[in-house]
């Protein structure tokens, strides 16, 4: 008798960021990706959005492992929070390419969670995980060291791309491994969850180093300072950025705590070659002269934090742009960064530097591939179940009829949603039982402290909105003294419904009252009353959870 495997998604499906995907068998668990996503400018207060793993907490002692496909903030930014959540019990083995475990370790060391058990995994070794094995085939991708993953069980084999594209001119030299791709196409595939990103457009995604020479010929033009900024985890662009400034004998400067860290880490790895004395540090930047440098810098998504969006403001203590100074966007914005890219280059501009985007030149490739590469997986894989994933619902529906157009059976192509589980067994495929699958904010840069009530305050903040609720009572009785009064902030639909802050009015008043006649005199009791009267009426009428927060003064 063979069981049946759950391949769940808790994020990336439906939206561009946060892939994570939980797959079961026989009550084991191995977890592939555990990414983050960033906010967009409405999640005010809000740095970072999880996927919600919560349902992992009771499963920690089932899960053997956790397979990073490459070190991208969408694909590992999770990884400290989920260990936290699982707590400093549970050791699952984490594998991952060897930069993508470097680059992990540095971030865990950061939250201080250095006791997990991080492995570097060569490509087509296999490795045991309870009822899986689990192999990696090579990739290539906008970052080194990028990998699917071949997860086996008895039932078959699973493959999730990661983020891919077939390019062959990589600027590390090291093509995907078609071969093996192949290879294990004619073993047999169970299931395909291939990345969806890139499906909306026709043909071939131009080579990662085409993008150098591009780069040369714009900065040959440049008379003053050169800022370029990219990913800081785009490292072949960094590479072609530090290529480029020193066939001009410009000199590079990293600005950017992350850009440095990832340099550095894959420059130890050999991922990344610098010649001796072409870097300088930010401070020594004004000891040279403009035509002499190029700085390479984090904040190619308008990040509020970002280097470049200091810059911007004029608010970054080394880099003083002026003009004649040049940025070059080598990098187009994720959806939903757009506004804030934007006005990052419209204050640019008011600095009088000149600004020179992917529009403007061909200075970015994509990382992903596009429909005909992702058509060459599905044909070198033939697998006999296709589950799109990495995309917003628009490119998961188009992954699906490309999977159709090279002969794959509508029936066998699953179009699944965060929280919904696809399951596979000796007698086919269907889509389970939905599991809750919703979101987890951080706030605050402190993460070490982070408190779960602060989390969900901010939740609360973003998706409600909040009351203030301000009573004066006599010191006396505990009566209310004046009418009380009702501030609100965010709180959506409410000019929709007359009258309603005259109805919380009289809600605080009845909460009051009803407090004075069993008197209640604590004021921190009769605020708690009154945060759970006034939250009973706000949701029974406008079935929403504001924020409330009930202040009491005593006269
Ligand atoms: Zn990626
Ligand atoms: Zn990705």
């Amino acid at each position: 008798m063979t069981g049946t495997l759950r391949v769940l998604p808790l994020g990336g499906l439906g939206e561009i960021g946060k892939n994570m995907t939980v797959v079961e068998y026989e009550d084991r668990i191995v977890i592939v990706d555990t990414g983050l996503m960033f906010p967009t400018p409405d999640q005010l207060g809000i740095d970072l959005v999880l996927p919600d793993f919560s349902l992992l907490r009771e499963r920690a002692v089932d899960i053997e492992a956790i397979v990073l496909t490459h070190g991208h903030e969408d694909h590992v930014g999770a990884l400290p929070f989920l260990l936290r959540e699982l707590g400093e019990d549970v050791v699952p083995a984490i594998y991952g390419g060897p930069l993508t475990v470097e680059m992990v370790r540095s971030k865990l060391d950061e939250h201080r969670l250095s006791g997990a058990a991080l492995a570097p995994l060569e490509a087509g070794r296999d490795v045991e995980a309870g009822p899986f094995s689990l192999e990696l085939v090579k990739m290539a991708h906008s970052i080194p060291d990028a990998f699917a993953v071949a997860l086996r069980c008895e039932l078959g084999t699973t493959i999730f791309t990661g983020d891919y594209k077939f390019d062959q001119t990589p600027v590390d030299g090291v093509p995907a491994d078609v071969a093996r791709l192949a290879e294990i196409g004619r073993e047999g595939v169970l299931l395909l969850c291939g990345d969806s990103t890139n499906v909306d457009r026709p043909g071939w995604a131009p080579s990662e180093s085409s993008v150098g020479p591009q780069l040369e010929q714009v900065f040959a033009r440049c008379r003053g300072r050169i800022v370029v900024t990219s990913f800081a985890s785009n490292l072949h662009r960094v590479q072609q950025v530090i290529d480029a400034a020193e066939a001009l004998g410009r000199k590079v400067a990293l600005v950017g705590r992350s850009m440095r860290k990832y340099v550095n880490i894959a420059r130890r790895l050999g991922h990344i070659e610098v010649p001796e004395g072409m870097l300088v540090g930010v401070r020594e930047i004004e000891d040279f002269p403009d035509h002499k440098i190029v700085v390479v810098s984090t904040g190619s998504q308008g990040e509020p934090l970002s280097a470049l969006r200091r810059m911007a403001h004029g608010e970054h203590p080394q880099v003083d742009l002026r003009e004649g100074d040049t940025v070059i966007f080598s990098a187009t914005p994720i959806p939903g960064n757009e506004r804030s890219v934007n006005e990052t280059i419209d204050r640019l501009y008011q600095l009088d530097a000149e600004v020179v985007t992917a529009r403007d030149a061909p200075i970015h490739a994509s990382g992903h591939g596009y429909a005909e590469e992702m058509k060459l997986m599905l044909n070198l894989l033939e697998p006999g179940y296709v589950m799109p994933v990495h995309g917003d619902h628009r490119r998961l529906r188009m992954h699906g009829r490309l999977a159709e157009s090279v002969g794959i059976e509508p029936e066998r192509i699953f179009r699944v949603a965060n929280g919904r589980p696809l399951e596979i067994d000796r007698s086919g495929a269907r889509l389970g039982e939905a599991e809750h699958a919703g979101v987890i904010f951080v706030d605050g840069v402190d993460v070490g402290s982070l408190e779960d009530v602060a989390l969900r305050d901010r939740r609360m903040l973003s998706a409600d909105g909040i009351f203030i609720v301000v009573a004066t009572i006599s010191g006396d009785d505990g009566r209310s003294v004046s009418p009380p009064e009702v501030i609100f902030r965010g709180v959506p639909f409410l000019d929709s419904v007359d009258g309603l802050v005259d109805e919380v009015r009289e809600a605080v008043e009845e909460s009051l009252a009803r407090s004075a006649e069993e008197e209640v005199r604590e004021i921190t009791l009769l605020q708690d009353h009154l945060h759970d009267d006034v939250a009973h009426f706000v949701y029974e009428r406008l079935k929403r959870r504001p924020m409330v927060l009930p202040v009491v003064v005593e006269v």
